[in-house]
C-alpha cells in the first residue's frame, strides 16, 4: 500500500497564554499556515510545551466561559487540571488522563490547575483539541467522559519497546474508550528508543502527529521535540522509528464536508447560528456555573 507522505512539518507558533494556566502553541487553527478545514474534524489544537508552574495557592486557569457545536478534549502530559462545568460533571485528570467533554448544544466550564498540585508547583504539559460535530449532533444535549489512562486501550510493542495507548478508535485490534460522533483515532505513542512501528489509516483522513517528547524519524524524516507533522492525503501507511524515547500523540479522522462559522467559543456551520449561540448565551441558556 502507498505512504500517507508527509506535507509539512510546523514549527511550534509563538506562545500565548490561555486564561493565566495555560502557555499554549496555536497549530490548529494556526496563524494562516493550515486552511480551518485542513485537519477536520479537528478545528483546534493547543499545546501546551513543558513548562514548570511556581507554586500558587490561588490556582491558575481559565474562568467561566460558554462553549457550542463541538468537543473540547484535554490530554494531561504533565500536572493535573481540574474542571467543573454547567452540566453538573465536575473532574481532574492526571498524568497520562484524558478528559472528554462534549459541549453539544452548550455549556459553561471553567478549567484550572488541581488545588494540591497548583499549592506544589511542578512541571506542566498538555494538549486540548476542539473536535468539530456533524450539523446533526451540534445540538444534541452536553456530554463528558473522563477516560483515566488506565481505561485505555494498550498494545505492546514487541520486545518491550512501548505502548501504543488507546484514546479513540482501534490500534492492531486494541480499541479505545472514547464515545466519538464520527470516525476518529486518537493514540499517544510511547516509544522507546530504537522501537519501529507502522500506522495505518484510511486515505481520506485527515492525520497528524505531535512529538510531545524525545524524537521520531517518520518515513526516515527527523521530527523534532514539540513539532507537529502534517500528512498529505495520498495514502495509507506512515512508518514511525524513535530516535529517543518517545512520546507521540496521532490524530487522525474523516473530515466533516460542512460549513464553518467559527467565532469565540462557538463553532457552528452558519453564522445565523452564531448570532443564536451569542444571544443564548446573553439570555442565560447556558446554565449556571460559579465562579
Ligand atoms: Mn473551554
Amino acid at each position: 500500500m502507498a505512504i500517507k507522505s508527509i506535507d509539512r512539518i510546523l514549527t511550534p507558533p509563538p506562545a500565548h497564554m490561555v486564561g493565566d494556566g495555560f502557555r499554549v502553541h496555536s497549530f490548529l487553527p494556526g496563524d494562516g499556515r493550515l486552511g480551518k478545514q485542513r485537519m477536520s474534524p479537528f478545528f483546534m489544537l493547543d499545546y501546551g510545551s513543558l513548562i514548570e508552574f511556581p507554586p500558587s495557592d490561588t490556582p491558575r486557569g481559565v474562568g467561566v466561559h460558554p462553549h457550542r457545536g463541538f468537543e473540547t478534549v484535554t490530554i494531561a502530559y504533565r500536572g493535573r487540571i481540574a474542571h467543573h462545568d454547567s452540566a453538573g460533571n465536575h473532574g481532574v485528570i492526571g498524568e497520562g488522563d484524558v478528559q472528554w467533554m462534549t459541549a453539544a448544544s452548550g455549556l459553561l466550564h471553567k478549567e484550572y490547575h488541581e488545588e494540591s498540585f497548583s499549592k506544589q508547583g511542578g512541571a506542566f504539559q498538555m494538549v486540548q483539541l476542539w473536535v468539530n460535530l456533524p450539523a446533526k449532533h451540534k445540538m444534541d444535549p452536553p456530554a463528558y467522559q473522563e477516560i483515566t489512562n488506565q481505561m485505555m486501550g494498550k498494545y505492546l510493542l514487541p520486545e518491550n519497546k512501548g505502548t501504543v495507548e488507546v484514546i479513540a478508535g482501534n490500534f492492531n485490534g486494541t480499541a479505545g474508550p472514547a464515545r466519538t460522533f464520527t470516525s476518529i483515532e486518537m493514540y499517544n505513542l510511547k516509544m522507546k528508543a530504537g522501537a519501529q512501528l507502522d500506522l495505518c489509516f484510511p486515505i481520506e483522513h485527515n492525520t497528524a502527529l505531535l512529538l510531545i517528547e524525545g524524537t521520531v524519524s517518520v518515513h526516515g524524516t527527523t521530527v523534532p521535540t514539540d513539532h507537529f507533522v502534517l500528512f498529505h492525503k495520498d495514502g495509507e501507511d506512515i512508518e514511525v522509528v524513535a530516535g529517543q524515547d518517545a512520546v507521540v500523540l496521532v490524530l487522525s479522522g474523516a473530515p466533516i464536508d460542512e460549513p464553518i462559522a467559527a467565532y469565540g467559543p462557538f463553532l457552528m456551520n452558519q453564522w445565523s447560528e452564531i448570532e443564536q449561540a451569542i444571544h443564548d448565551f446573553n439570555t442565560g441558556k447556558f446554565g449556571v456555573l460559579a465562579d
